[in-house]
């Protein structure tokens, strides 16, 4: 039985679609460059701000208070 052989596979990188070497030589994998992955990152980063950013107002904060 012959050992399988690590093949160095190739993915598109998810930010411009290039083919990226998906292999631990390529520590940016999946994508293609530093560049391209700090873009992805960025941009899932701001958008899950955007998603995570709380209402402006809120009325009604009134909370039982005891008499003193
Ligand atoms: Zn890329």
């Amino acid at each position: 039985m012959n050992a399988p052989t690590p093949a160095p596979r190739k993915v598109p990188c998810p930010t411009c679609g290039k083919p990226s070497l998906y292999a631990p030589s390529n520590p940016w994998r999946p994508f293609c460059s530093e560049r391209c992955r700090s873009a992805d990152l960025g941009a899932w980063a701001s958008e899950s701000y955007r998603v995570a950013s709380p209402p402006a107002t809120q009325d009604g904060d009134d909370e039982p208070q005891d008499p003193t």
